[in-house]
């Protein structure tokens, strides 16, 4: 994690189309300064506030993470959220003309790409981050999901998927360092069953989604993309890339180990609303740190700069 607050350098503009409406969406990324938090605005409608990047304005984790409501709602969030977590930036207003984040190529490596080039700065503030002070488990409903967290000295994951008769059981242990998420993370696309595509079509769902922006796995567990796939295990990496989008919006690192098995958007949203709320679970800590000085503000506890 990191010890300094970070910004980007400068402005800068993106377009792409949505994943779901299918419409070109245009983004402004602008730098904000110290204790700013991340704001994501809809300038397509006048009046329409900017919404907050929390776990308390998540309004929709049916497909992806979406914020704010009506006009006011943007979704598709969790890609950009993991790579501006990724790299540390907890200070940006982002400005976007319509209801969703640009998809891209499925995955977070053209923002970690686009973000790096155009600079993070440094501020001179530190950064605040949770502890985990006491484990925590959580299942769904049906019983087949869950996600856990415990004390750690540094940030880690294990993760794994199943979708039988499509995938087989994939499990990756992420531990987390800039290097590793850009390197090993942000590639992997994000996918999706081939037989599921047509019911989202008919739902209005995925307009803009193609063989350029997801893995589709066909009905015998083929990948129809003809470039095939980035790792063989790129569906659960993609899984920790969308856990990391998805903690951003607890607004501060939190250092534990979590373990995720066949999670999605709804329950890393319940399980964070979770560990926030119930007390004795995560402890806030305010770095006090010297500036110049590159002393760890709590022994045991690795943060990077
Ligand atoms: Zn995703």
């Amino acid at each position: 994690m990191f010890r300094f607050q970070k910004t980007l350098s400068q402005r800068l503009q993106i377009s792409g189309i949505g994943l779901h409406s299918g419409k070109l969406m245009e983004l402004v990324l602008i730098p904000l300064p110290e204790d700013s938090g991340i704001w994501f605005q809809r300038v397509d409608n006048p009046g329409a506030r900017p919404i907050c990047a929390s776990t308390e304005n998540v309004s929709d984790t049916s497909l992806a993470t979406s914020i704010g409501a009506g006009d006011e709602k943007v979704g598709t969030l969790e890609h950009l959220l993991a790579a501006l977590g990724g790299l540390g930036i907890s200070n940006l207003k982002v400005e976007v003309n319509g209801p969703e984040v640009p998809i891209l190529d499925g995955s977070a490596a053209p923002w970690a790409t686009m973000l790096q080039k155009a600079g993070v700065k440094t501020l001179n503030a530190p950064r605040p981050f949770y502890l985990v002070k006491k484990a925590f488990a959580l299942e769904d409903a049906t019983g087949e999901k869950f996600i856990s967290v415990s004390p750690a000295s540094s940030f880690s994951l294990e993760c794994s998927i199943e979708f039988p008769g499509y995938v087989k059981n994939q499990s990756k242990y992420f531990s987390f360092s800039k290097s590793a998420f850009v390197r090993d993370i942000c590639p992997a696309r994000t996918f999706c069953l081939e037989k599921d595509v047509e019911m989202m079509r008919q739902n209005n769902l995925a307009l803009g989604g193609s063989l350029d922006n997801a893995v589709v796995i066909g009905t015998n567990g083929e990948i129809l993309n003809p470039e095939g796939l980035r790792f063989p295990d790129e569906c659960v990496r993609h899984k920790i890339l969308d856990f990391l989008g998805d903690l951003t919006l607890a607004q501060y690192p939190i250092i534990g180990h979590f373990s995720a098995y066949k999670t999605g958007h709804a329950l890393n949203q319940e399980f964070l609303k979770n560990i926030l709320k119930k007390p004795g679970i995560l402890e806030k800590v305010m770095p006090e740190l010297e500036f110049t000085g590159f002393e760890l503000p709590i022994t045991g506890v690795a943060l990077a700069s």
